[in-house]
């Protein structure tokens, strides 16, 4: 099978009966079994997804088909799929069925795309390497003895390698770009409240997003059109759709690069040197190239951990044993609890119970809610002046599989410039720059106002 990389091939070579549902399947289950390695699928819906193709394949020749059609999707352990198991990559929830569908895969499957199975991830989207999951490490393709980022990790590995068109993730700090940066694929995670978060498995709830990442913007903009929009199930989900939104007809755009980060101390010089070649280059063609201060850079990862594990130490009380997966044989909620969840999820359960005690809720707590206030109106103010905002995606290259060189809390400041957009809230795309080394290559993120995800995709295909 071919390696489509973008959606448009497929529907044309569908349109004119040059390959059919049932034969992509088929190419994308040849692929799974061929790269068995990376480990990225946790499970594979085989028989669901021959039959939906060849149903899918009727509907075609009787042109009653959906947008989707032909579109196969991987979607993330955390994405509540009805009579099919969802995990987090959890041993607390192994065997958990859900009894419901998430919004977004009601939409995905209401479009006739075909849903493949479900990808591996960081134990309750909490990590930024795949390698914190009790189905063990997703591999990266361009390199399979190095980590693909996380936590959706394998759902960039499955796309980059062709196990599956698109992919769904989360993203609650950088979990949908860092793992793009990883693999060299496209992530985008939406302005806070684009898309429905019903059925996803909540880790930090005011930080949670789900997002695409693919090949080619064409496949991002696709599926934003089907899954962004108002949900009666999620409250918190805003009447603005995707297809709505307006772009910019200006020619020329104002970019504002983020000083703090390009000197950032830790910064791989190849990372810096695709993307200053990039921000020149911009300059040439006659875009306006302002460098800009945030001030709170250094306080942003801090101030992230500190919310995120406060809200996950709430939305995780509810895995008692009782409710759903899995309980330990004593009955015990204490046991099932600290045999269920992993190391790296009870050390965020202790730091959000930590920060939400009485005598430190004020100090931490509270205090990390008047800096994300500030970087919200910080952003806000840059982008009332600018268009956008450039920075790169990741300080670092991945890391090789085990490395236990990285203590925890590095690995926490390698999401420095992912967890912005997800604590100001706004909309940020992570796009693939020049090699760097050994394959890898450098990315770059656009952040752009609220709910400008179009002409942020648009910009990125058309401007940069
Ligand atoms: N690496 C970040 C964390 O561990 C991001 C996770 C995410 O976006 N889900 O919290």
């Amino acid at each position: 099978m071919k390696n489509y990389y973008s959606f448009k091939d497929i529907q044309g070579d569908l349109c004119r009966g040059e390959i059919t549902c049932q034969k992509l399947v088929q190419g994308y289950l040849d692929n799974i079994s061929k790269h068995s390695k990376l480990n990225a699928f946790v499970e594979v819906y085989k028989e669901e997804s021959i039959k939906r193709a060849k149903e899918i394949d009727s509907k075609i020749i009787q042109k009653k088909s959906g947008k989707l059609a032909g579109l196969v999707i991987g979607i993330k352990d955390n994405i509540c799929y009805k009579n099919h198991e969802c995990s987090a990559a959890s041993k607390i929830l192994k065997g958990f069925k859900s009894p419901y569908s998430a919004t977004v895969i009601k939409r995905v499957l209401a479009e006739d795309a075909i849903i493949l199975g479900r990808l591996n991830c960081d134990e309750f989207a909490m990590g930024s390497s795949n390698e914190n999951s009790i189905y063990g490490p997703t591999r990266n393709p361009i390199n399979i003895d190095f980590v693909p980022g996380g936590s959706s990790g394998a759902s960039a590995s499955a796309v980059k390698a062709n196990l599956c068109q698109i992919a769904l993730g989360s993203d609650t700090g950088g979990s949908i770009r860092q793992p793009s940066a990883f693999c060299g694929t496209i992530g985008l995670k939406p302005t806070y409240g684009l898309v429905s978060r019903h059925g996803l498995i909540a880790y930090a709830s005011s930080f949670d997003q789900i997002g695409p990442i693919a090949k080619s913007i064409y496949d991002i903009k696709l599926i934003m059109n089907i899954i962004s929009g108002q949900d009666e199930f999620d409250s918190t989900c805003s009447a603005k759709d995707f297809a709505s939104q307006k772009t910019l007809t200006r020619k020329k755009r104002k970019f504002a690069v983020l000083k703090e980060a390009i000197e950032f101390k830790g910064i791989n010089p190849g990372i810096k040197n695709e993307f200053t070649k990039m921000v020149d280059s911009l300059r040439l063609e006659g875009h306006q190239i302002s460098y800009i201060s945030l001030p709170l850079l250094e306080y942003l990862v801090p101030c992230y951990y500190i919310l995120t594990t406060a809200e996950a130490s709430s939305n995780l009380s509810r895995y008692d044993g009782v409710k759903y997966g899995y309980q330990h044989n004593d009955g015990l909620i204490s046991t099932t609890r600290s045999k269920g969840f992993g190391k790296e999820v009870k050390r965020r359960i202790l730091l959000g119970t930590y920060v939400l005690s009485e005598g430190y809720y004020e100090d931490f707590y509270i205090k990390a809610q008047k800096i994300r206030r500030l970087v919200q109106k910080q952003t806000n103010k840059i982008l009332s002046k600018h268009d956008y905002i450039l920075l790169p995606t990741t300080p670092n290259l991945p890391f090789k599989i085990g490395d236990k060189n990285i203590s925890p809390v590095q690995r926490y400041y390698e999401d420095v410039f992912t967890v912005h957009a997800n604590l100001s809230g706004h909309p940020a795309l992570s796009f693939p720059l020049g090699e760097v080394e050994g394959g890898f290559r450098a990315s770059a993120q656009i952040i752009g106002n609220f709910f400008s995800e179009k002409d942020i995709l648009n910009t990125t295909e058309n401007v940069i």
